[in-house]
């Protein structure tokens, strides 16, 4: 409900069927990938009303459909809630909007490789130049230092504004014990780096066990690969897709 009227948020206008049928499959590929399991979530930005976010309603990624797509405003107030179950978690893609204009995309998983690094003193650290997005040193987001205990999910705006001080200007935020963001331009960006934070996870995790000084990609080679005009999202998004498609 909107606070001032109390009646529900106007909706930003219609959406290109093709642009929902991308949310949908960015969730069907994050579930193919194992980065989204029973649970975790895949957002976008309204494209006609930077004030609207579109995400699913709750429930499991691999099982989406169009119909399942839900217009909320950045306070996460559904525009047309039609009794549908909505994500505990949507706080984290409304506040998020509300802090980066430059974000249209946002993943929330709990992509298992990564939750060690947040609950150690081991940085996650860009490994691999397909990871050269992850800079220098992930930041970690405790929710404990937000609002002591809870039971870690990000409930309210309170949670949701204080994951999204943390993730600064990056474009990937740890939480600790319990998941990550990853957030891009559009919805190809935001999965590429989902997936290749949980790719940079696992190997960082076989260099360690190889043991001795790891070479990490320094912080200028991170900002030449981030920095190409070149870079191809489109090449694995078409095979991630062509992948579900055949399931
Ligand atoms: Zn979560």
């Amino acid at each position: 409900m909107n606070d001032q009227t109390g009646s529900p948020p106007r909706s930003g206008g219609p959406v290109d069927p093709a642009v929902i049928d991308d949310l949908v499959a960015a969730n069907c590929i994050l579930a193919d990938q194992g980065v989204l399991d029973g649970y975790g979530h895949v957002s976008i930005r309204h494209p006609g009303a930077a004030g609207r976010y579109l995400l699913s309603r709750s429930k499991a990624p691999a099982i989406i459909a169009a119909e399942d797509i839900m217009e909320y405003d950045l306070d996460s107030n559904p525009v047309d809630q039609q009794g549908r179950l909505m994500y505990i978690e949507r706080y984290i893609h409304g506040e998020i909007y509300k802090a980066r204009p430059d974000v249209n995309a946002i993943v929330h998983s709990h992509s298992p490789t990564v939750i060690p690094y947040s609950v150690t003193t081991v940085k996650l650290r860009p490994i691999c130049h397909t990871s050269a997005f992850l800079k220098h040193d992930v930041p970690n987001f405790d929710i404990r230092d937000c609002d002591g205990m809870t039971d870690l999910l990000i409930r309210n705006e309170k949670h949701g504004r204080g994951l999204a001080r943390t993730l600064g200007e990056d474009d990937v935020v740890l939480m600790r014990g319990h998941g990550n963001v990853c957030v891009g331009a559009n919805v190809m960006a935001a999965v590429y780096r989902a997936i290749y934070t949980e790719v940079n996870a696992r190997l960082q995790a076989q260099a360690m066990a190889l043991g001795g000084p790891i070479k990490f990609l320094a912080p200028e080679e991170c900002a030449l690969i981030t920095g190409r005009t070149d870079t191809n999202f489109q090449r694995p998004w078409a095979m991630w897709k062509s992948r579900i498609a055949a399931n």
